[in-house]
């Protein structure tokens, strides 16, 4: 078998569920009536859903069957302790504390340790973390590596954190950080991954500067891929191996279950700290359950533990990352503008190349994002000025980038699904001279992009 080079799904298909096939005019009322937010779609009016690959995954036979060994009880569940033992042993740490998603870790981590005016570093913020940040009035600070803006530049490690600006933040506004973080994938910054020896240079400095490291953990075995295929010395090393040494340099991290953990619902918060983990229980208590659930069902915690032993499988990664590759191979052909390398979880389309006539406040992902439903029923997502060109104060300028993320659920399409949704995309690229921007008629204060209604900028 190691002689062919067609690398296939490595699993049969079980049980399946139709996609509805909608007519154009269908489209664009739903598109209209959506206030032009595909956040505010019907999913059944999506023909190839690639909003997100959070919780959209499809769950294997095992853990199907896993979810019936869950443990209900509401103290001390076998499930939680199964759970726990597989965290553990996978990221190292001595606490573990379930939670119903990443968004739940990181509110409780960032409200039990941030007092106003302090500064989270990060190589990129994702949308939910820089969020929980600026609720407790401080700074989420993107330290990511120069080449990590540039969405045409071709580099392996574009989610590494540029350690020179890390150093600087530390020695200038030190007293006012509390940890410094790291996110796996990247997500904001393109899915991009970052290499152990940037893992290795944050944990120095944090020893230097005697400041704790997390992870934001949620594409670990995405990540630990990379590593493998992209970092010297790494190549005859487990995915399991590599992701172990990345946990094993931090103090802790958040998790979102929906990624990495091939869950539909989940996360956790895990770290080594005795006094910061007794306030994160206690908030947990308050707000999302007691410490064996956290807001999850015995049965979710069955399937998020399976699920981080299935992850890290070398078949699994190996096709989950050519997938994304293939797309991106497909576009790049086609010279469709993606910010390159192909991401972990996603390709991003750079909408602000693709529309040089949107200016970035009228929103050229949204432009994009609109006409992928439209042309085809593919629903993507804007990661651009509408996601993080707001600011606390009420002003808006433009993002760092004008992003439309075509997200793929793990284990849900097959390849006949992604050559269609490369041939919407190209269908767009062509008529690129008829797209208008957007303007925001409706919004709330804090992650306005998942509510916000839109009109179309007239031509
Ligand atoms: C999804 C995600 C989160 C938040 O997780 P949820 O489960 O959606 O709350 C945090 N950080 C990153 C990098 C993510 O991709």
């Amino acid at each position: 078998m190691e002689h062919f080079k067609t690398i296939i799904e490595p699993f049969r298909v079980k049980s399946v569920e139709a996609i509805k096939f909608t007519r154009r005019e269908e489209r664009e009322q739903a598109l209209r009536e959506a206030g032009y937010n595909v956040f505010r779609l019907h999913a059944e009016d999506v023909l190839v859903d690639l909003l997100t690959d959070s919780g959209t995954g499809a769950m294997s036979a095992a853990q199907w069957g896993a979810l019936m060994q869950g443990d209900e009880s509401y103290a001390g569940s076998r499930s939680y302790y199964r759970f726990r033992d597989v965290v553990k042993e996978l990221t190292g740490f001595k606490h573990v504390i379930p939670t119903h998603q990443g968004r739940a870790a990181e509110r409780i981590l960032f409200h039990s340790i941030l007092e106003p005016g302090m500064v989270v570093p990060n190589n990129n913020h994702f949308d939910t973390t820089r969020a929980n940040v600026e609720v407790e009035r401080c700074e989420a600070r993107d330290l990511v590596i120069p080449e990590g803006r540039v969405p045409a530049l071709e580099h392996p490690f574009k989610g590494n954190i540029d350690l020179t600006a890390l150093e600087e933040t530390l020695q200038k506004d030190g007293e006012r950080v509390p940890l410094v973080m790291v996110t796996v994938t990247n997500n904001t910054g393109g899915g991009q991954p970052v290499s152990l020896e940037n893992l290795r240079g944050v944990r120095r400095l944090c020893d230097r500067y005697n400041k704790p490291f997390f992870l934001d953990a949620c594409r670990f075995a995405e990540n630990a891929y990379f590593i493998k295929r992209r970092e010297a010395g790494q190549g005859h090393r487990t995915p399991k191996q590599i992701a172990q040494e990345m946990f094993s340099l931090a103090d802790g991290c958040t998790m979102s279950a929906k990624k990495d953990g091939l869950a539909n619902i989940g996360g956790f918060l895990a770290m080594n700290d005795d006094g910061w983990t007794e306030s994160c229980r206690n908030l947990l208590i308050l707000t999302e359950g007691f410490p064996t659930y956290g807001g999850l069902a015995g049965y979710d915690l069955e399937a998020i533990a399976r699920g981080l032993e299935e992850v890290v499988e070398e078949p699994y990664l190996r096709y989950r990352i050519r997938s994304i590759e293939y797309l991106a191979e497909k576009l790049v052909a086609a010279g469709v503008p993606i910010l390159r390398p192909a991401g972990g979880h996603a390709v991003y389309l750079d909408a602000r190349a693709l529309l040089p006539q949107v200016p970035p406040l009228q929103y050229p992902g949204i432009a994009v994002v609109n006409a992928l439903y439209l042309e085809g029923g593919v629903r993507g997502v804007e990661i651009g000025t509408v996601m993080f060109g707001a600011h606390p104060d009420g002003t808006e300028s433009a993002g760092p980038m004008d992003l439309v993320r075509l997200a793929i659920p793990r284990r849900v399409y097959t390849q006949s699904h992604v050559d269609f949704v490369a041939e919407v995309v190209i269908h767009v690229a062509e008529r690129r001279q008829e797209l208008r921007g957007y303007r925001i008629v409706e919004a709330p204060k804090f992650l306005r992009h998942f509510t916000a209604r839109f009109q179309p900028v007239s031509a």
